[in-house]
């Protein structure tokens, strides 16, 4: 039971990864002074299980622009918690097959309702706008959409009279972050159902499902 207190709260869990036997793969908050931190955990013994971890704590700092820290665990510079974006970023590294090299994602996305192509631009500071130069019917709508999931998908903050805009609350700059988000911005609802059906599918290991 040690274990499970130094890991602290759970964060995030898919209960049967995809790439590597079917194995439990949960984000914990460590607790503990200083910035939020982050550690990826699975309570298996099989071997290759902590390479694989290994794995998911580097997709996770290439897609997200995390860090990893003296003690092993991932955070951001900016010494802030972004808990829901993590919650996405540790999804999506558990997802990608670990024999693809990883690459940060851009900020721009096709979208598919219309037809068009649309880009964020980072405006410093922590902030960021959604924008086409596609002349699309309806795109102006589809940019407020993407800016709109950005701003659930990442608990960034609404700015005033700018539909189209989003800021990080912390002040900096998260592009590698910003990317990751943007694929699941046009579609929230789909991300959140998937969220639930990667935690809950098969069959929770022991410690990891008492909470
Ligand atoms: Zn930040």
């Amino acid at each position: 039971m040690a274990q499970t207190l130094d890991l602290g709260s759970r964060v995030e869990l898919v209960s049967m990864d995809p790439h590597f036997d079917d194995i439990s793969i949960a984000l914990y908050c460590p607790d503990g002074p200083g910035r939020p931190c982050y550690q990826a955990h699975t309570y298996s013994r099989r071997p290759g299980a902590d390479e694989r971890i290994a794995g998911v704590a580097r997709a996770m700092q290439v897609l997200g622009g995390m860090e990893q820290t003296s003690a092993g665990s991932l955070s951001f510079s900016c010494g802030h918690a972004h808990r829901l974006a993590v919650k996405r970023l540790f999804l999506e590294a558990c997802k990608l097959p670990p024999e693809q090299p990883i690459k940060p994602r851009p900020l721009h996305i096709f979208d598919k309702k219309a037809h068009a192509t649309i880009a964020v631009a980072s405006l410093g500071q922590g902030l960021y706008e959604a924008h086409t130069t596609e002349q699309v019917r309806g795109v102006e709508r589809r940019v407020v959409t993407i800016a709109r999931g950005l701003i659930r998908l990442g608990e960034m903050d609404e700015v005033a009279d700018q539909p189209n805009q989003a800021r990080f609350g912390c002040g900096f700059a998260h592009d590698a972050l910003l990317g990751l988000l943007l694929i699941r911005a046009p579609n929230v609802r789909a991300a959140v159902r998937e969220a639930e059906a990667m935690a809950s599918r098969g069959v929770l290991s022991a410690p990891s499902a008492q909470e």
